[in-house]
């Protein structure tokens, strides 16, 4: 059975992207007559609370995108990371890393055009007394090999890197001790049994090492879909500080289902620009229907 998921961040109020992401990923679901899982990804403390995801959740509901099953939040999940970090340890593929840029900002999701650097390799071969030397705490990269690793996503087609080159040592877990999202997403997304990911393009380069990370647990790796961002009428990405786009904004000039239907209708899945609810929808989805590109939207 196909299991998909929501997993978002309960960083702020969800904006447009958000929600487009969310709903491929339902449609996919309940085109497949399969399971859709909600987590809340609220691995990071001082970014994330439980009043975003209660608004998370009602905005979802508003829209018609019901979840099957709830699982734990990230917060609460601590052990399960805790084996996983035990298990890679035991395999020699873990190291600490004291350089000061060691990404703040692992526990959130890598976006596009965030600055993503490859790591250099500066702390991977240190000796045990060089180590101790070290005043600062630190953050802890997994090793990776030199090898390619290859996704053939369902929209995207195949996307491949060579770890080594492209990808370079990443942190699993943070200085403060809070898990990095690329351990914490496979970790669950294994957990969870989910079978089908879907998400915004900017997570493609992700998979990768995700995929990597998956194999080392043992476990298969769920299928992809990376789908299209969508850009403000001036080409810019949408982001959270969007305000206008906003859900929030958004509903008190239209309804869910007129935002649905220009959502859907831009993604290529409806003939006209008309208002349609999400279980409608769902009945005339087809992942060959989807746009790859990335869509200019206007309401
Ligand atoms: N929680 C992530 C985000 O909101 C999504 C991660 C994923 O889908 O793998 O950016």
């Amino acid at each position: 059975m196909t299991v998909g998921r929501f997993a978002p961040s309960p960083s702020g109020r969800m904006h447009l992207g958000n929600l487009f992401a969310g709903l491929m990923a339902w449609c996919s679901v309940r085109a497949a007559g399969g399971e859709m899982v909600l987590r809340m990804e609220d691995l990071d403390p001082q970014r994330t609370n439980s009043a975003f995801a209660d608004w998370i959740r009602r905005d979802l509901e508003r829209f018609g995108l019901d979840w099957d099953r709830e699982v734990p939040c990230q917060s609460t999940r601590t052990a399960a990371y805790d084996a996983a970090f035990a298990r890679l340890d035991v395999m020699g593929l873990i190291y600490p890393c004291y350089c000061s840029r060691s990404q703040v900002h692992a526990a959130s999701a890598p976006h596009l055009g965030q600055s993503e650097f490859v790591y250099a390799g500066t702390c991977r071969n240190l000796t045990t007394g060089e180590r101790s030397a070290q005043k600062r705490l630190p953050a802890w990269r997994l090793r990776v090999p030199d090898e390619v690793w290859e996704v053939c996503d369902g929209l995207q087609g195949r996307y491949a890197e060579l770890l080594s080159r492209d990808c370079g040592d990443f942190v699993i877990r943070r200085a403060d001790g809070v898990y990095a999202y690329q351990l914490a997403v496979v970790v669950d997304d294994a957990d969870n049994g989910v079978t089908q990911v879907v998400r915004g393009r900017d997570l493609l380069a992700s998979t990768p090492r995700q995929m990597y990370l998956f194999s080392l647990l043992r476990h298969r790796a769920p299928e992809y879909y990376h789908v299209p961002l969508l850009l403000a009428p001036d080409g810019r990405r949408l982001s959270k500080r969007d305000g206008d786009l906003d859900l929030r904004a958004l509903l008190e000039r239209f309804s869910p289902e007129r935002i649905l239907g220009t959502l859907a209708f831009s993604a290529g899945l409806l003939e006209k620009n008309e208002p349609i609810s999400a279980a409608e929808l769902a009945t005339v989805f087809h992942w060959n229907k989807v746009r790859r590109d990335d869509i200019k939207l206007t309401l």
